[in-house]
């Protein structure tokens, strides 16, 4: 195929959606059942605590993000009376589609690719597809141009994949078929389930897990970082940064994070594959919050929670304050300019968690090493990569790493940024191709983003470093693109710049301009996350 076919990709895309009619009869537990179950929650109830409207609730969820919809809607179907208070006009969080550059250009600004698609039980449980969620799966996920006008792809398909690697090491094909054909089955039997249930006992996997060959061989790599995995299976330092990059990219895992090294099989199995939301990543928002209505949930937005109120112990209301439409909104209204008297909302439910143990908790999360730069793309044409001369998938690739000729090129991005310098644009960028309607339309245009990890505070430099900065490091991303796409400048019709002061102003929550607001470490998470009562 010349050249770029956004229309054709896009149609071959649609072929992988899975379109069979949900046909899974779902089970929900009774609200008694619910009411037994949650401790203190009829106690509250007897108490007959009302709020400033008259109405009760059993269940207050903060923040309509992806997560605080999703859970509130499993909550609302099992019949609790459920309200979401967010405080931006929108719901959907970091699920943030806007028009940002030119009329029709409908930019990510916060999530591109959404992993594990196929395997999240909410999708078929909230009946996501009913409610208009379609998403199609790139087949190039990651295309890694190379100084040399090389590159590597990697795809959803093995034999694809395998080819591409076979080009730089035929030892290293060998091992990435071995270990996906090792871990393959195991991961989806038994590491996808343990992702949606409850943390377990840090106990609970090593006896699940050290009674089998694959088992033990998955809890020696956790021993490891994903560094240390992948220079032990592959050769080839190209096959190696390759792999990395889409650990510190989409997931936030940097290369040496130690116990993290049985992410490597996790990718390799491809069992999760990167998905993109037709009509932008917010249509999920819109699916979730027609699930969540459909299930007679309640939601406010412009409603900021202020305060959780806490009485011996129990999380009994929260405080509330309406915030301005427009908060949060853009950049140039970003900060808020209004404020109504507070009202307070009780809830009838005890909570089970201790507020003060809560609090000290959330006081020591530790928050993400680094914060993403961002520069949003209209474009006439999509990039033309130089290095697609060798490997004609590069120019269907979904995520792009440039600069990553080796680990040491990944390692290099993070330590300055651990020692708060400013990177060369060249660790993590990140173009989504294919994320607007207006792409599906007109094929010729494309809306990329490049992004790289940074500091969220610069050395020597004031708080404010990034709305200074923020043009000038944005030139630079573009060049260092260019320099492996050579039409991109030219192809420039307005572009966008999303700081990392950008993020924490639309987002509260993303403290400190954290893509995840909280690190991916191994002290972190399972059974370690921080707010594990
Ligand atoms: C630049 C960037 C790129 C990213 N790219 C990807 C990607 O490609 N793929 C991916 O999977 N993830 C990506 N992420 C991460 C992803 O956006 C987050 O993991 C996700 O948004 C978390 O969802 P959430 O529901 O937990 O929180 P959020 O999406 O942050 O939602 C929280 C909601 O709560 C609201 N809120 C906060 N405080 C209050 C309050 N006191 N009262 C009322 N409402 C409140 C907020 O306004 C927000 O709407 C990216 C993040 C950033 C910043």
């Amino acid at each position: 195929m010349p050249g770029y076919n956004c229309m054709q990709i896009v149609a071959e895309d649609l072929d992988i959606v899975d379109k069979t009619p949900i046909k899974k009869k779902i089970w929900w537990p009774k609200r008694e059942e619910w009411v037994n179950k949650t401790q203190g929650f009829a106690e509250v109830q007897r108490k007959g605590v009302g709020d400033d409207h008259g109405a009760q609730y059993d269940v207050i969820v903060i923040g309509a993000g992806h997560n605080g919809l999703i859970a509130a809607t499993y909550l609302a179907k099992a019949g609790l009376k459920t309200i979401l208070f967010e405080r931006r006009l929108e719901a959907g969080g970091g699920l943030c589609t806007e028009e940002v550059t030119l009329p029709g250009f409908q930019h990510n600004l916060h999530s591109y690719f959404h992993d594990a698609v196929k395997i999240m039980p909410p999708m078929k449980d909230l009946e996501l597809e009913r409610y208009g969620m379609r998403y199609v799966c790139p087949p190039v996920q990651v295309g890694v141009p190379l100084a040399t006008a090389k590159a590597i792809t990697l795809h959803g398909d093995l034999e694809s994949t395998c080819k591409s690697i076979a080009r730089f090491s035929e030892h290293d094909a060998k091992a990435y078929r071995d270990m996906h054909n090792a871990y393959r089955e195991f991961i989806e039997v038994v590491v996808v389930p343990a992702l949606f249930s409850p943390a377990a006992k840090p106990s609970d996997p090593f006896r699940a897990l050290e009674g089998t060959p694959e088992g033990m061989d998955y809890l020696h790599l956790s021993r490891k970082s994903p560094r240390e995995v992948v220079e032990d299976v592959f050769d080839s330092d190209i096959v190696r940064a390759a792999i990395l990059f889409q650990l510190t990219v989409p997931r936030g895992v940097v290369a040496d994070y130690k116990g993290l090294g049985m992410l490597v099989p996790l990718m390799i199995s491809q069992v999760e594959q990167s998905h993109v939301a037709i009509g932008g990543s917010h249509s999920l928002a819109h699916s979730l919050w027609r699930s969540y209505l459909a299930a007679k949930g309640s939601i406010r937005g412009v409603h900021e929670v202020e305060k959780i109120i806490i009485e011996n112990g129990a999380a009994v209301g929260v405080k509330i304050r309406s915030v301005r439409a427009d908060d949060g909104g853009s950049r140039e209204h970003g900060r808020r300019q209004h404020d109504r008297p507070a009202s307070d909302l009780p809830p009838p439910r005890r909570s089970r968690t201790r507020g003060r143990e809560t609090s000290s908790q959330v006081d020591n999360v530790r928050l993400d090493e680094f914060s993403f730069f961002g520069v949003h793309l209209a474009l006439s044409e999509a990039p033309k990569f130089t290095s697609a001369g060798f490997d004609p998938d590069m120019n269907r690739a979904l995520k792009i790493g440039i600069g990553i000729d080796s680990v040491q090129n990944i390692l290099d991005v993070y330590e300055k940024v651990r020692n708060h310098k400013l990177p060369d644009p060249a660790g993590c960028t990140a173009p989504c191709r294919r994320s607007t309607t207006r792409l599906r339309r007109r094929p010729e245009c494309t809306p990329p983003s490049c992004g790289q990890h940074v500091p969220f505070r610069v050395a020597g430099e004031s708080d404010d470093v990034w709305d200074r900065i923020g043009e000038e490091y944005a030139d630079r991303c573009v060049e260092a693109f260019a320099r492996y796409a050579p039409n991109l400048k030219k192809s420039i019709l307005k572009r966008y710049v999303f700081t990392p002061l950008d993020i924490p102003r639309k987002l509260i929550n993303m403290r400190e301009g954290g893509v995840f607001m909280a690190r991916t470490s191994q002290d972190q998470i399972e059974s370690f996350a921080p707010c594990r009562k």
